[in-house]
């Protein structure tokens, strides 16, 4: 008997999938997005599926899976883009779908458990209290709080709100611990951070306590300008003003939108349109208009004043943003990839002029406007057509050597990902919390080696992989 059947036996009716299709499925996650990845990563596989509908179900799987000695990778809705859920050692697969409820919604704040998804949150914070997110992935749809939470960084609602991080987002998470007797621990302030995109690897959350804004009647606009500096410049300026009350700033290089974003070419005049997508506060669309031209900008669209008919059919303008504007661009075209970079502070425009003049059609620019700590940074998720390896390792390099900071999504480690050595608080937590290391193995490079030395070429190895079958 496998220590999978002890587990199975140990179960009871908490519900499990042991279909090798199934598996499959659930071990994956948008990791394919990345060339590097997609090679390193397409063998690996769970044991097993286990979809607990409980805390104290979550409690009971991960004290068998202890005593077993059985890893477990917890998974919401698996649209991470670095492997973030995918088992690399085997064992379980903790899919917290079934675990869905808003237990309480109140003025400012919810408390959700963790596989609630995004958009169903909004949807019933709006219909209860007149509430919305402060933020989300462009995945809203399709995933779920508690990766956002243990995966995510910010996303739609980050010009004015800040990165998820910032202090007064996340009000509460409840973790449960991985031991014989696992501790259910409700972490504030500070804390949050250790556990807030630190991919699971230091407890598994069991609820979450979000803030919450007074829902708006967003408004999407879009802009084409004739160059890339011209949208750049328009949206540096605007992001800066906070009386415009923005959701969304995202420019976007031409030929993206006319090549890539197929429903929306119908408004846009040629390839040659670089754009700016942006959701606005009703009572900041007059004024957005205004400065968007007074920037030389044309305004292409805007839902208000589309008839439904010509709307019919187009996707949210946030599925154009984020790591959606990669998508599309894959879709057509397989070989483009992405990458994430820190735009230098001092200079993110000229930065950018330079990778534009630099990489012309090697690098398609996307930058999204946030703020972070009161500041606005040019967050840069270009489109990157990918040829080697050798290549791209190249790229990084002088993209550093420009000032910028480079965020790995082609490494499934969190320092990679982050761009820096082990992190003292998240291993810190780790030791106490999942004292044999059984929490998605692999993705911490300092519980493996904590004298790691940050190296932004990647290609770090967890030895502990489960190898290819065959
Ligand atoms: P998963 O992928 O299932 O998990 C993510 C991580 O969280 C994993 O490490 C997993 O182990 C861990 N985890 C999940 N649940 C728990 C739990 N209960 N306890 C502990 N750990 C847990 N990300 C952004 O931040 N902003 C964006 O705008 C954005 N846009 C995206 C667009 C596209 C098209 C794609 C493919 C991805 C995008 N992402 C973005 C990444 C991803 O969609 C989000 O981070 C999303 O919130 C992850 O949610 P999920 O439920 O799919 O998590």
């Amino acid at each position: 008997m496998s220590n999978i059947d002890d587990l199975i036996a140990k179960l009871g009716d908490i519900p499990f999938e042991a279909d090798e299709k199934r598996i499959r499925g659930k071990s994956r996650d948008f990791y394919w997005y990345s060339p590097i990845l997609k090679e390193k990563l397409e063998h690996v596989r769970a044991d097993l599926i286990v979809a607990p509908r409980s805390e104290a179900e979550v409690v009971q799987v991960l004290s068998a899976c202890f005593t077993l000695g059985i890893p477990v990778t917890p998974r919401g809705r698996g649209t991470g883009n670095y492997a973030q859920c995918m088992p690399l050692a085997g064992g379980v697969v903790l899919d917290t779908r079934n675990m869905d409820r808003v237990i309480q919604i109140d003025d400012g704040r919810a408390v959700v458990e963790p596989g609630a998804l995004l958009g169903k949150i909004e949807e019933q914070t709006r219909e209860e209290s007149g509430q919305e997110l402060r933020m989300f992935p462009s995945t809203r749809e399709i995933a779920s709080i508690g990766g956002f939470v243990a995966g995510g960084s910010g996303g739609v609602g980050s010009l004015h709100w800040g990165m998820l991080r910032e202090p007064g987002n996340l009000l509460r998470l409840r973790i449960a611990t991985m031991e014989e007797n696992p501790r259910l621990i409700d972490l504030t302030g500070e804390e949050i951070d250790a556990v807030h995109h630190s991919y699971g690897v230091n407890g598994v959350i069991t609820e979450v306590e979000i803030a919450l804004a007074p829902a708006q009647n967003w408004v999407e606009v879009i802009a084409t300008f004739d160059t890339w500096e011209r949208s750049l410049d328009a949206g540096w300026r605007l992001a800066h003003h906070q009386g415009l009350f923005l959701r969304e700033l995202a420019a976007i290089q031409a030929p993206i939108p006319y090549k890539y974003f197929r429903l929306h070419r119908k408004f846009f005049n040629g390839e040659g349109d670089n754009i700016l997508c942006s959701l606005a506060a009703p009572n900041a669309v007059g004024p957005l208009v205004d400065e968007i031209e007074r920037h030389g900008g044309r305004i292409a669209f805007r839902s208000d004043l589309t008839p439904p008919e010509a709307k019919r059919g187009l996707p949210h303008l946030h599925h154009l943003t984020w790591n959606h504007t990669t998508l599309h661009a894959l879709k057509t075209d397989p070989e483009m990839t992405y990458l994430q970079v820190g735009t230098p502070k001092a200079d993110p425009l000229g930065a950018l002029a330079t990778i534009a003049e630099r990489y012309d059609g090697e690098i398609l620019g996307h930058v999204e406007f946030v703020r972070a700590a009161g500041h606005v940074y040019a967050s840069f998720l270009p489109v990157y057509r990918y040829t080697t390896e050798e290549r791209l390792k190249t790229v990084v390099r002088d993209l550093e050597a420009l000032g910028c900071t480079c965020y790995n999504p082609h490494a499934y480690t969190y320092e990679e990902g982050n761009s820096s050595g082990p992190d003292a608080a998240r291993l810190a937590l780790k030791r106490e919390y999942d004292p044999s290391g059984l929490l998605n193995p692999g993705k911490m490079i300092g519980w493996e080696d904590p004298d790691y030395v940050y190296d932004s070429a990647g290609g770090w190895h967890y030895e502990g992989m489960r190898r290819a079958a065959g």
